[in-house]
């Protein structure tokens, strides 16, 4: 048996808790991390997912020195064409005034590999693989966990352990969740027309399709396609043979990157939110998809995760540079007060958004396409828009 003596014990090695550990590491503090799978080794990283990084995390990462490494796999998103339907109706975007990139596309298993390499180079992090959390104890001020004859007392515990938190079932935290009964379909693929770094996100009856602009590979246009439908038909979409998904994509891509050639990897996604009724429990914050998790339709979840994870880095910075203790009520509120409201706008956002463009009927389509035309036309709403999404506001 094994017994280890830490300030911070971080449940989940996923995009929120390595990045937890390495961002709170570097403030010297000595942090455990525990794993249920076997995730930090690279090949068995099965998430073929692009994420959207907005500009507020890209910050974020460079003010703690990840984004460096991450950098490197990064396509700048320069332009969004918002097409409600077809090309006619459409919403235009750049960041010239700002003259910076609306975004970021990087492959997860890059944002991953990063991470753990960087990790890996951290004298005061613990990694455990293949542990799976379900037994915490108290004793004073410290929480402990144990599993597989591994002891682990803290000051303080942080939940990254995802959407499905098995840290929130012990402690039955009660959510607020919404199933759409819908999947989404991730289809990383080459395509023949160079996309010129603009993503773009077409808006359907049975839900949005965006294309995400990605780096050249073996110099060949790459893109990846986030397409949201009812299961029955992801389920037959997916059962197809390559050669009829590509027909398929390509008259819903109505030409925007040109022909799809070549379907690199595919994977499906249920669709459903949550948010956490409250962010904490007596010694312990819930972070990134175990505190809330959205519909992927703006591509924020990590994003918004990694404000989390930001506030928490400042809060925990404070806390040691006065010589407090972490964990407390004190700190635990403080966490929920700055990180709350936050998600819980964006889990109405994104849930409004998702039915407004659902709604197919003639008076609806008619507010909708004059609701676009009003927002192409002026530049205020339009830097709203964009700041919002960028996470700069
Ligand atoms: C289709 C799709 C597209 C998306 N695109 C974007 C995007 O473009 N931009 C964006 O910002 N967000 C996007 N998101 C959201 C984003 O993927 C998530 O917000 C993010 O992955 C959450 O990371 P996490 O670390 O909180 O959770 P996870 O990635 O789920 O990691 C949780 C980790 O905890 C481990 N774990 C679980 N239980 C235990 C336990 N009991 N003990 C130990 N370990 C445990 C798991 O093995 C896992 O490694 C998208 C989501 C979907 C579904």
């Amino acid at each position: 048996m094994r017994e280890i003596e830490a300030n911070i014990n971080i449940i989940g090695g996923g995009l929120i808790g390595a990045v937890t550990a390495y961002s709170l590491s570097k403030l010297g503090n000595k942090v455990v991390v525990l794993e249920q799978n076997a995730k930090f080794n690279h090949k068995k990283i099965l998430d073929k997912r692009t994420t959207a990084i907005s500009e507020g995390t890209k910050k974020f990462l460079q003010e703690i020195n990840i984004w460096n490494e991450i950098g490197k796999y990064a396509e700048p998103i320069k332009n969004i064409q918002i097409i409600d339907r077809n090309q006619s109706n459409k919403i235009y975007f750049d960041n010239q005034r700002r003259k910076s990139n609306l975004g970021y596309i990087v492959k997860n298993q890059f944002i991953l590999d990063s991470l753990y390499k960087k990790l890996q180079k951290q004298k005061n992090v613990e990694i455990f693989n293949n542990v799976s959390v379900n037994d915490i104890s108290y004793e004073g001020n410290r929480i402990i966990t144990k599993q597989n004859n591994l002891f682990v007392n803290t000051n303080i515990l942080f939940a990254a352990d995802g959407k499905n938190s098995s840290i929130r079932k012990i402690y039955k935290t009660p959510i607020y969740r919404k199933d759409y009964k819908k999947k989404a379909i991730v289809i990383n693929f080459y395509h023949s027309k160079n996309h010129h770094n603009t993503a773009y996100e077409f808006f359907f009856k049975n839900g949005p399709l965006a294309i995400l602009p990605m780096q050249k590979s073996k110099s060949e246009f790459q893109s990846s396609i986030v397409w949201t439908n009812t299961n029955k038909f992801i389920n037959s979409l997916i059962s197809l043979d390559n050669n009829k998904i590509i027909s398929i994509l390509n008259e819903k891509t109505q030409g925007s990157i040109g022909e799809v050639k070549k379907i690199i990897t595919k994977q499906t996604f249920p669709l459903n939110a949550h948010l956490n009724s409250k962010f904490f429990e007596k010694r312990i914050i819930y972070l990134g998809d175990s505190a809330h998790s959205f519909h992927p339709i703006a591509g924020q979840g990590w994003n918004l995760g990694m404000q989390d994870v930001e506030s928490l880095y400042n809060l925990v910075k404070k806390y040691n540079s006065l010589g407090l203790e972490l964990g407390d009520d004190i700190f635990c509120n403080e966490f929920q007060k700055d990180n709350f409201f936050k998600a819980y706008r964006l889990y109405q956002i994104t849930d409004k958004v998702d039915s407004v463009f659902k709604l197919d009927n003639t008076i609806f389509n008619h507010a909708r396409f004059s609701a676009i035309n009003l927002i192409e036309k002026s530049k205020k709403l339009k830097n709203q828009i964009s700041d919002f999404a960028m996470g700069v506001n």
